[in-house]
């Protein structure tokens, strides 16, 4: 080939030889021909080069096959742009025919010849000639007779003499593979796997190291690491008398590379080439700056090296190799951090399922929350709280969640819902505790009269059955697949620690509870961006005061069951500010609409008639009269503050009191306030007045000082639009975007996951909103109110918080717009590290 045309040109040190030209193992085999490896002569072929043989146009092979020399055997492998993309099957062997039988006879004997042509001729026949696979794959007879019949069936069915001409053959094993690769499946099935439209295939034709012969033959592969732990352990496999990759099909009888004590190594039969072998990897680790796998040959006891690759890794080996890699110089820690995706991360945070694991599919839904969990299925959250209590993992399945399932939350090990999406309660709720939770399996039917669900295909199962949920997939698994453990080890530390040194936007988590604060800190989040209040009032002894405060009728009796709330309250906070040591705690104001705390069933209505001294009959019509047509329109969030102000009396206050309190045993605390719903800079106006007239009137019964920040979500669209009205009264905004993205889209929240993957399979919207901020329509409006908050009020701190916060896309966009921090579950927190890590980079 000549040097200076790159669409066919010999691998040497300076040809001009490229990935997006030429795809990733040509670059590969360049630089290992620069690391002056044994590699066997190799030709690339471009991408350009390999379309117009598509398209029919032939390079002149008989002066490539001349630079081979007469004799050679050759062999053609794919190289794309990534090799995950996938390609056409290598083909080897090419150049054999009657002739090379017998002269090659002479050299590796007469049996290995016949072998070698007749796999050549099994291979030309199936994947050039396309012709019926059964007629070749069935020869057992590898010697002279295998080989005649192969021919014969050749000539049958092609009607036509097997090609003796290695121009041919090489002209047609080339043409067959650049098509194959253009071919509609094959692209369909690239793009899938993340591959552009026109995404070229190179090709390399390389002269084989036979493998096959006299002496010590044979071919293997080895790499340096282990891939499913990324600890240091040269693995790998070798077969004697073998081609390609045959030694990695299971029961070959391969060897093991080092000694094993389940039978001979290549290390023991062959020491020095072994060695070799691996001094080569470990200088392709060095110069490659990457775990390769390296596949060789050895042919009568000398090394081939053939190919190297990628080590295929698990996400915790990716980790470990990364860091590894940096410790020891090799790369930069930046480089390190850009090496790992950061939704792979969360794969670290939880227990997965084994990735050889069976799975025994019987539901699909939304990967809500992530990790698997095992346990038997219960269908109420009392079910849940006794199986606890025996001690038996149970999975909760509901048709939804709400929050009177709170503590069976707490109590199962995963959760399924039929309904709800990304920002449904059972999904919200399983992110902060780091449950897994598959919700919106809508093709699972839950019968919870008869304690039953059925699988789309139609399978039956019953409370009691143990099935697994896979809250990383979306998958329901029947039994108990094989786990694995989270991964928190010091690799995932000190990438976390690397992120930190690059970041350059603060990432803080959502966190209601104790629990949530604490995992919250274990993966150093530097404060609580979002305390939603509300969840504090489910417990037990809590939800019957509060009932009584929601049926008061004036505002003294209010008070008075506020009274026995705000001990509680205080202690609640008092736990939060302990244990995040005087970093930032946000807590935002009740929000959610007061029926939802009230009871639906029949049974709630008589203990709450019991607990209020009340007819039923008076309880129920009182229920049903604060019943709204659309409360997440209603009565919730600021407006309660308006409407009924005791409610954020009490609260500012325990929070005032709790301030105190844990100053006075550790770091100095500032708490800040947040409103929720807020609409009007009146409300705030309004609201901030009486805030400051309970923290003066504090101030004055402790004789002690404290300072405290107001601050507003705006998650409705008119608070956007009015931020710099509104800023002046608040020290910070924080961007409620699932309010946000309900409201901008006219979309509810807990019913838009029923129909929400028709839209996405069919291309209305590209993502889920709830999941993915859609920075064009909610993003516009975002923007809109960072920039006039700013406007109006320079200094105001500016953050996320709706479920957004934790999604590397969304963090872009955050960052671009000039946002102070984002706040996420805790146990997104560091995805969310990394991915602001990778955006400073
Ligand atoms: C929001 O609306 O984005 C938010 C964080 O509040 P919640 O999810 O509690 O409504
Ligand atoms: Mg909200």
């Amino acid at each position: 080939p000549d040097p200076q045309n790159p669409d066919v040109t010999l691998i040497t040190p300076t040809s001009p030889v490229t990935t997006p030209t030429h795809g990733g193992r040509a670059k590969c085999l360049q630089r290992l021909v620069r690391l002056e490896l044994p590699v066997p002569r190799t030709v690339a072929l471009s991408f350009d080069a390999v379309h117009r043989i598509a398209a029919g146009e032939m390079p002149d092979i008989a002066a490539l096959l001349d630079g081979f020399g007469e004799t050679a055997i050759l062999c053609v492998r794919p190289s794309s742009g990534d090799p995950d993309w996938g390609g056409p099957s290598a083909i080897l062997n090419i150049g054999m025919n009657d002739a090379r039988r017998d002269a090659l006879a002479a050299r590796i004997g007469a049996e290995a010849a016949t072998a070698l042509y007749l796999r050549f001729v099994q291979a030309y026949a199936v994947h050039v000639a396309r012709l019926d696979p059964d007629s070749f794959d069935e020869i057992d007879d590898a010697g002279p007779a295998g080989l005649a019949e192969a021919l014969r069936a050749y000539e049958d069915e092609a009607e036509e003499p097997f090609p003796q001409d290695p121009v041919v053959q090489l002209s047609e094993v080339l043409r067959s593979m650049a098509r194959a690769w253009e071919g509609t499946t094959a692209r369909l099935l690239r793009q899938a796997r993340g591959a552009p439209a026109d995404a070229g295939l190179g090709l390399v034709v390389q002269e084989m190291a036979l493998g096959v012969g006299p002496g010590e033959c044979g071919s293997g592969v080895l790499q340096l690491v282990n891939s499913e732990t990324g600890q240091r352990q040269i693995t790998g496999r070798y077969l004697s008398q073998s081609q390609g990759r045959e030694a990695l099909q299971p029961g070959t009888g391969a060897l093991y590379l080092t000694r094993d004590p389940r039978g001979p190594s290549l290390e023991e039969a062959e020491p020095e080439a072994f060695a070799q072998i691996r001094t080569y990897a470990e200088l392709m680790r060095r110069k490659l700056r990457a775990e390769m796998q390296i596949e060789f040959t050895l042919e009568d006891g000398r090394v081939y090296i053939l190919d190297g690759m990628r080590v295929a890794r698990s996400s915790r080996a990716a980790l470990r190799i990364a860091v590894r890699l940096a410790e020891e110089g090799i790369i930069t820690r930046q480089e390190a951090v850009m090496r790992i995706e950061p939704r792979a991360i969360t794969e670290l945070l939880h227990r997965q399922i084994a990735p050889g694991a069976a799975r025994d599919v019987i539901g699909r839904g939304i990967a809500a929350s992530p990790g698997a969990a095992t346990g038997r299925i219960v269908f109420t959250a009392a079910e849940a709280q006794a199986s606890a209590a025996r001690g038996e993992p149970c999975i909760l399945v509901r048709r939804e969640t709400s929050p009177e399932d709170i503590r069976g939350m707490h109590a199962a090990v995963g959760v399924l819902t039929e309904r709800g999406g990304m920002t449904s309660h059972a999904a919200v709720i399983g992110r902060g505790l780091g449950l897994p939770c598959v919700v919106g399996a809508a093709r699972m039917r839950f019968h919870h009269k008869r304690q039953q669900i059925t699988t789309p295909d139609r399978r039956t199962f019953r409370a009691g059955d143990t099935i697994t949920i896979d809250g990383t997939s979306g998958e329901v698994l029947l039994g108990a697949p094989e786990t694995i453990e989270a991964a928190l080890d010091e690799s995932f530390q000190t990438m976390m620690a690397w992120a930190d040194e690059i970041r350059d936007i603060g990432i803080r988590a959502n966190a209601d509870t104790p629990a949530d604060a604490a995992t919250a800190r274990n993966f150093a989040a530097q404060g609580i961006g979002l305390c939603r209040t509300e969840h504090m009032f489910f417990e037990a002894d809590r939800i019957t005061p509060m009932r009584e405060m929601i049926f008061a009728d004036t505002a003294e009796d209010r008070q008075a069951a506020l009274a026995l709330l705000l001990p509680m309250q205080r202690a609640d906070f008092t736990e939060l500010f302990r244990i995040m040591e005087g970093l930032p705690v946000c807590i935002r104001l009740f929000d959610p609409p007061l029926h939802e705390f009230l009871p639906t069933d029949r049974a709630g209505l008589r203990d709450l008639a019991e607990a209020l001294d009340l007819p039923v009959s008076d309880v129920t019509r009182r229920v049903e009269a604060m019943g709204e047509y659309n409360p997440m329109l209603g009565l919730r969030g600021v407006r309660l503050g308006i409407t009924l102000p005791e409610i954020y009396d009490m609260q500012a206050r325990a929070i005032f009191e709790a301030t105190l309190d844990a100053s006075r045993e550790g770091a100095p605390v500032v708490p800040e306030i947040m409103l929720p719903l807020v609409s009007a800079r009146r409300e705030v106006e309004m609201v901030r007045n009486r805030i400051d007239a309970v923290a003066a009137a504090v101030r004055n019964e402790r004789k002690q000082g404290f300072t405290y920040r107001l601050g507003v979500m705006v998650e409705t669209p008119r608070a956007c639009l009015r931020a710099d009205e509104i800023a002046p009264y608040t020290q910070f905004l924080s961007f409620g975007t699932n309010d946000l993205t309900q409201m901008t889209y006219g979309l509810s929240r807990d019913d838009a996951g029923r129909f929400m993957s028709d839209y996405v399979q069919q291309g209305v919207f590209s993502e889920d909103p709830f999941h993915v901020l859609d920075t064009d329509g909610v993003g516009e409006l975002v923007a809109l109110g960072v920039e006039r908050g700013r406007h109006s009020h320079p200094g105001v701190t500016l953050s996320i918080c709706g479920e957004h916060g934790g999604n590397p896309e969304s963090i872009a966009f955050c960052r671009a717009v000039g946002m102070d921090y984002v706040s996420c579950s805790p146990f997104r927190v560091p995805v969310a590290r990394l991915a602001a890590a990778q955006l400073a980079l």
